[in-house]
């Protein structure tokens, strides 16, 4: 099976094959050192230059992203969200579970993101509060849409809001750059930019929203209390069990992305493959939605037949996988990832056998109304 994935991804060999070439107790020095030097460089990537700023846990994304609300929000803060598909939607639910009060920007799955949302709330004290913090999804990877940082970046600044961004599903795949954009925290995680195994979170802060959690005067949760994981990263530890494993995993392909160049060469290689399908796909008669989209994935709409159908016989018959949507979306579209070790002759292979599994689903109509 070939997975073209957002994640977990289809892994690339150097990183897959760490799990048998044993590892250091995470309680050493040499396991520390090691960390430093890891959070050091996906702190450079991020850019932040804040020093001890990047913490990790064990933990799936959605762990960071509520273990952020309990920790960078109080009660008295206000988050304004964008909700764009499910990931808008999960930022939302959190808020609303832990009492955080939150207004959203509601986008349907293909409206694009612009100045005019953002038009009823320049300066705003709705209902007497003034909203402190602002939640997006920078690719919502739902619909795949990419929203413009520079003017999501420019509304916190002119409104002097924190900014927090998840840019799990972004990493490695597009431009990212958190003291260009003024970006308080930052959430990723293992599995998606960085095509390692599922289990580790990593969160990056800026000065002022270090000074905020080590301020908070809520109890937060125990395991996921950021000032404990904050006092013991000098030293590149955790206060409970990293996974340690998939630290390893990131060493390597920390090492492949230096190879081919660093940051900027990785990101084109992962834009080559996405503009290869972007261009080739339409060939076919495949239809791209218009919203700005991430290099991490292409949407593919489907009008005339079930999406999610067509992924279950490409799967079956041909063990390829592709996303599908949830929800109301799960008929309409399929998400293509970009990102793993997949090659241009992968992506010719997936389109060739796309039109087979939608035509068959296409056929299959057809005899089922005869
Ligand atoms: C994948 C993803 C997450 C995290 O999902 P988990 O299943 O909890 O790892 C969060 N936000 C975005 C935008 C994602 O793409």
């Amino acid at each position: 099976m070939t997975m073209f994935t957002c994640g977990p991804v289809e892994m690339f060999k150097e990183a897959a094959i760490v799990r048998s070439l044993g590892f250091v107790h995470f309680r050493t020095s040499e396991y520390g050192q090691m960390v430093k030097d890891i959070l050091k460089e996906i702190s450079q990537l991020l850019g932040n230059t804040v020093e001890n700023s990047l913490i990790y846990l064990a933990s799936s994304g959605t762990g960071a992203m509520e273990a952020v609300i309990e920790n960078c929000m109080t009660v008295k803060d206000k988050a304004l969200v964008i909700n764009g598909g499910g990931f808008g939607k999960r930022f939302c639910e959190l808020l609303e579970y832990h009492n955080i009060p939150f207004e959203s920007i509601d986008l349907e799955w293909n409206e694009t993101l612009t100045a005019k949302h953002f038009e009823p709330f320049e300066n705003s004290l709705r209902g007497g509060v003034k909203f402190t913090t602002l939640f997006v999804n920078i690719h919502e990877t739902t619909s795949g849409q990419l929203y413009d940082i520079q003017l999501i970046s420019d509304f916190c600044k002119r409104n002097n809001l924190y900014l927090v961004v998840d840019a799990i599903s972004s990493f490695l795949a597009d431009d990212y750059n958190m003291e260009k954009y003024g970006i308080d925290t930052t959430i990723i995680s293992s599995q998606k930019g960085l095509c390692c195994s599922p289990g580790m979170a990593l969160l990056s802060f800026s000065r002022k929203m270090i000074n905020k959690i080590n301020s908070n005067p809520l109890p937060v949760s125990k395991y996921f209390d950021f000032k404990d994981y904050l006092i013991n990263i000098p030293r590149g530890q955790t206060p409970y069990t990293p996974p340690v494993l998939v630290m390893y995993e990131i060493r390597e392909m920390l090492k492949l992305i230096n190879k081919s160049g660093g940051k900027d060469c990785w990101i084109n290689k992962v834009k080559e493959k996405t503009n290869y399908f972007r261009l080739k796909a339409p060939q076919l008669g495949f239809k791209i939605p218009d919203y700005p989209m991430s290099n991490m994935l292409t949407a593919v709409q489907f009008d005339d037949v079930s999406a999610y159908e067509v992924i279950q016989v490409l799967k079956d018959k041909y063990h390829l996988y592709i996303n599908p949507c949830g929800g109301k979306l799960a008929d309409k579209l399929v998400r293509v990832s970009h990102i793993g070790n997949t090659t241009v002759e992968d992506i010719d292979n997936l389109l060739d056998k796309l039109v087979l599994s939608a035509n068959e689903v296409k056929e299959r109509n057809v005899y089922a109304k005869l």
